[in-house]
């Protein structure tokens, strides 16, 4: 079975993943238009554009490494995701860029910092998963009570180091990097260090490489643990969320989120 048909096994039964929570706590009217009512959104921010053209060009790369074939040229990767961001552009929803944005300008910006990971990003000693899934049952750390609902999402990679421990990585794309707080606090980081446990993979580190879409591309890189303290928050929020939904609770929450927002039209309308 691929990776992905197990993910879409995984997320056939009731589930729920850090970044549907996210999109929960950024907007809930937004989460119900895209995850209960099933709205198709009027178009695809051009940052979830390029960051998913980076990652399917970063996939291959990794799936070539854990396959122990060559590793793949910075040639080959800019390829790839030249024809990933191709393929984007052509497909429906259209891509919504910003202003001063063409589909030149995120090509010239993805070339740049893929040649920056293709020089500066380690290579983990063995590379054992790719766009690994997982699924993790979640837990009121107050209660004991057991939700319905799993917690599910993929590992983009999973590494093991020479001393046999597992590192997941993970790869962003953002515009600058990311403050202390928001590296301390990502519900993806968090969700990522409860779900290693449980895929056998024990107290895995993740590794989080922050591709820096600057005038000079740059890679940040930061190796994150959480502790228990942090998992029991994480689970608060997501049982909190959880029971939330169950009670159909999903009023609008207006701000920054708006201006890129997929479904600003219904929202609007109703
Ligand atoms: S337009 Fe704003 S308030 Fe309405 S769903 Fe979108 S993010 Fe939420």
């Amino acid at each position: 079975m691929t990776a992905s048909s197990a993910l879409a096994l995984l997320r056939a039964e009731r589930h729920v993943s850090a970044s549907a929570l996210t999109s929960y706590l950024t907007c809930p009217a937004a989460y119900r238009y895209r995850y209960i009512l099933q709205f198709k959104p009027t178009h695809r921010p051009g940052p979830l554009a390029f960051g998913g053209a980076v990652h399917e060009a970063l996939a291959q790369f990794y799936l070539s490494l854990r396959d122990r074939k060559p590793e793949p040229s910075l040639e080959a990767i800019q390829a790839a995701f030249s024809a990933a961001l191709k393929r984007s552009f052509s497909e429906s929803p259209p891509v919504l860029l910003d202003n001063d944005q063409t589909e030149e300008s995120l090509l010239e910006t993805g070339l740049g910092i893929l040649r920056i990971f293709h020089e500066a990003a380690p290579r983990p000693y063995r590379v054992v998963g790719v766009e690994e899934p997982f699924s993790v049952e979640i837990h009121d750390p107050d209660t004991g009570e057991v939700p319905p609902v799993k917690l599910v999402g993929a590992f983009d990679v999973v590494a093991q180091e020479e001393d046999g421990r597992y590192a997941v990585i993970e790869h962003k794309t953002a515009a600058k990097r990311w403050a202390e707080d928001r590296l301390a606090n990502d519900h993806q980081v968090t969700a990522y260090t409860l779900a290693a446990p449980s895929m056998g993979l024990g107290d895995a580190t993740v590794q989080l490489q922050i591709l820096l879409k600057q005038k000079t591309p740059a890679l940040s890189i930061h190796r994150l643990t959480r502790s228990e303290q942090d998992q029991r928050d994480f689970l608060r929020v997501a049982c909190g969320v959880l029971k939330a939904i169950d009670a159909g609770a999903y009023y609008p929450i207006k701000g920054w989120q708006c201006r890129s927002c997929q479904y600003a039209g219904p929202c609007l309308a109703g």
